[in-house]
């Protein structure tokens, strides 16, 4: 048609590339929910699935990507990749992009600490664009109208839509950077769905070569300590005690530990909020991307009660809320509500069951705990 606008042959090129992750000998969840993304992003454009893992003695590693979607598996394999580094890991994937024919159409990282600190280095590098934190991905068309930058005019084909969640998380955002590729994305651990391993899967492995300079090995690891959770699990407890922003500081988790023990059978939850703050390991993230949780009491902390904190516990027997705001959304599905101040209320909750705990322990019985 005449009026139609004309078709920018610019964003078919490339396959769709993911980086993994791996640690300690295991390729990590989130590697394999980008690889089930990826592998509908570049089915839908007719393209391959392209995977780069990096590492020292990555044995078996690479055929398990292959197993979990991927086409090709470029394997960066040398001591000096063991552990995880940022300059060593951005000058190899800037090294494999450079070598490759055409750039990836699209290259996604998890939203993992790793993620977070490599993907802005490999978009900076290439000047392209970078979506954070993405919790849907798509492939569609643009039309660019505007006429501010007339070389611009056109249909895109083939886009990526990087969706995320925008405006306090109240309404999604489709962000799209069709001018350049890689068009970039991080996603969030959890969000993204894996496909079903199979064996039977077939694909290329290439070994990449691992050419680093003294600039790019200047930070040493001199020793990796590996958390090791203490207590019992969230799935297990009897009893949560959930802290979120309300805190105000991850110092705050040692007042609600204490009115946790108050408990047997106890553990301690957070919202996702306090977890990206690094307040409190990811172990005890409650919610949609966190653990869901059915304990026969939850105490919720200064927590707002966001839908995806809701979907993980809104299944627990009784539910306590303590928030300073009267119109906190967790008011409106607790069982019982506490307006206030956590620094006030649950001073005062740990000395009432304490003093419960005392008489039972008179009587013999046990009140408080719950095994
Ligand atoms: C795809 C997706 C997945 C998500 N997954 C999860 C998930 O798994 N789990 C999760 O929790 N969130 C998740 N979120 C985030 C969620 O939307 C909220 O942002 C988050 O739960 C808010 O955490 P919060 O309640 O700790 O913080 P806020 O919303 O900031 O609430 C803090 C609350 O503390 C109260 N407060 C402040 N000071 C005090 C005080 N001194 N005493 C008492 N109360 C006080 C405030 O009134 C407020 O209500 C997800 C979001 C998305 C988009």
């Amino acid at each position: 048609m005449e009026n139609d606008p004309p078709i920018v042959q610019f964003c078919p090129k490339g396959n769709v590339l993911v980086v993994a992750e791996q640690s300690l000998g295991q390729i990590q969840p989130v590697t394999l929910e980008l690889l089930g993304a990826g592998r509908i992003l570049a089915d839908k454009m007719g393209k391959d699935l392209h995977c780069v893992i990096m590492g020292y003695d990555l044995g078996d590693l690479p055929n398990q990507l292959i197993h979990y979607g991927a086409d090709v598996v470029y394997v960066a394999d040398d001591e000096a990749l063991q552990y995880y580094r940022t300059l060593p890991y951005r000058r190899v994937l800037v090294d494999l992009l450079d070598s490759l024919q055409e750039p990836p159409h699209t290259m996604l990282l998890g939203s993992s600490t790793t993620g977070r600190d490599l993907a802005p280095r490999i978009a900076a590098h290439f000047e392209t664009g970078l979506t954070a934190d993405c919790t849907e991905l798509d492939i569609g068309p643009y039309e660019h109208k505007s006429k501010v930058d007339p070389t611009k005019l056109g249909l895109y084909p083939n886009c990526l839509y990087a969706i995320r969640p925008s405006f306090g998380e109240s309404l999604k955002a489709r962000i799209l950077g069709p001018w350049k590729n890689p068009q970039m994305a991080t996603t969030r651990p959890g969000v993204m769905i894996p496909l079903k391993i199979d064996t039977s899967r077939q694909g290329q492995i290439h070994n990449i070569p691992v050419k680093l300079n003294s600039e790019d090995l200047r930070l040493i690891v001199a020793e990796t300590v590996k958390e090791v959770s203490s207590g019992l699990k969230l799935t297990e407890a009897e009893v949560i005690v959930s802290g979120g922003y309300g805190l105000g500081s991850k110092e705050g988790f040692e007042l609600l530990e204490q009115l946790a023990n108050c408990f047997n059978s106890n553990a301690i939850g957070a919202s996702r909020k306090v977890v990206d703050l690094g307040w409190i390991p990811y172990q005890h993230q409650v919610g949609q991307t966190g653990k869901t949780v059915r304990p026969k009491l939850y105490i919720a902390c200064g927590i707002s009660g966001a839908i995806q904190h809701r979907v993980g516990m809104s299944k627990s027997n009784i539910i306590i809320a303590i928030n300073k705001d009267m119109d906190a959304p967790i008011f409106k599905f607790a069982h019982q509500g506490i307006i206030g101040d956590i620094y006030q209320i649950v001073p005062e909750l740990i000395t009432q069951f304490k003093a419960l705990q005392n008489k039972s322990a008179l009587g013999g019985k046990s009140v408080v705990g719950s095994r």
